[in-house]
């Protein structure tokens, strides 16, 4: 777990690059810079959320002053990655004694557990640049959508085929949420109602308001989110990311930092509510079930 939320530090820093980048539209590769005074940076400047504070928040050449969204993205990219590594562990992921170290059942969850954090780092990427610039990066949504849906596959048609153990009872819909509404597990019809919600929900709400009340991106990154959680978890997560903009939306309100007017991205709600039932899901569940038993 520490490993993983190092690992996430490293690649958050790297996320910053993208989101800051996409925004001016320039190439990934090259080395980093200042964006004030064009200085390259230096090695020690580079190190996650330590360089940071060992300069000062400031710019080593001309003293202006960094973003606190730096060490920020860098931090939260840590702990998501130690809250994915630790949901995924839960599930008798890494058993070595189902076929050895490097058996089969061990490459797949190595596989499964970079393709979500993949996937998570999609997300905060997505969240970061909505809350900057008011869109849905495509550029990097699309090709997670198409890896998305290929890994669900992937791990759906092993599970159905009996080949890895840990997957044995519920396929990609780990979440474990399926059995509560339809007995067994069944991919395909699970995908299209999961993806389906989302779509038409925020569709609706996005064509139907001219984009007022719901950007035009947001039914997209919906199609990601329905293809990671599938049905009833992305039920949930959408009626989660209603509840906290709902809740943010109000809170602003009421400081009157914004009126009733203006624009709230909605991404971000998206993504954290997303986020939240992979991470808790199944508890989430159990206890409304409980609730009203
Ligand atoms: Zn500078």
């Amino acid at each position: 777990m520490f490993y993983s939320f190092i690992l996430g530090i490293i690649i958050g820093s790297f996320l910053n690059v993208v989101i800051l980048r996409a925004e001016k539209e320039e190439k990934i590769t090259g080395r980093s810079y200042c964006p004030n005074c064009k200085k390259k940076l230096k090695w020690w400047e580079l190190i996650p959320v330590f360089s940071f504070f060992i300069l000062g928040g400031k710019c080593s050449e001309c003293k202006k002053k960094i973003s606190w969204q730096y060490p920020l993205v860098e931090l939260l990219t840590g702990i998501c990655f130690a809250l994915t590594y630790n949901r995924l562990i839960q599930l008798s992921f890494f058993n070595t004694s189902l076929n050895g170290p490097f058996g089969l059942n061990f490459c797949l969850a190595a596989l499964f557990l970079g393709l979500w954090l993949y996937f998570v780092s999609v997300l905060i990427v997505i969240a970061v640049y909505d809350l900057r610039t008011y869109y849905i990066l495509d550029t990097v949504l699309y090709p997670a959508i198409i890896i998305a849906f290929l890994s669900q596959t992937l791990f759906s048609v092993l599970a159905w085929k009996k080949l890895i153990p840990f997957f044995e009872q519920t396929g990609p819909n780990f979440l474990g949420l399926g059995q509560y509404f339809f007995g067994t597990f069944n991919f395909p019809i699970n995908l299209i109602i999961g993806v389906g919600f989302y779509f038409v929900i925020l569709g609706i709400l996005a064509y139907g308001s001219k984009g007022r009340a719901m950007g035009y991106g947001d039914p997209k990154l919906g199609i990601f989110l329905g293809v990671l959680l599938l049905w009833p978890a992305s039920l949930i997560a959408l009626l989660l990311s209603f509840c906290f903009g709902g809740l943010v939306g109000l809170i602003t309100i009421v400081l009157k930092k914004k009126t009733m007017k203006s624009y709230l991205p909605f991404g971000p709600f998206l993504a954290l509510a997303g986020f939240i039932v992979f991470l808790f899901g199944d508890i989430i569940l159990k206890g409304y079930f409980k609730l009203f038993s």
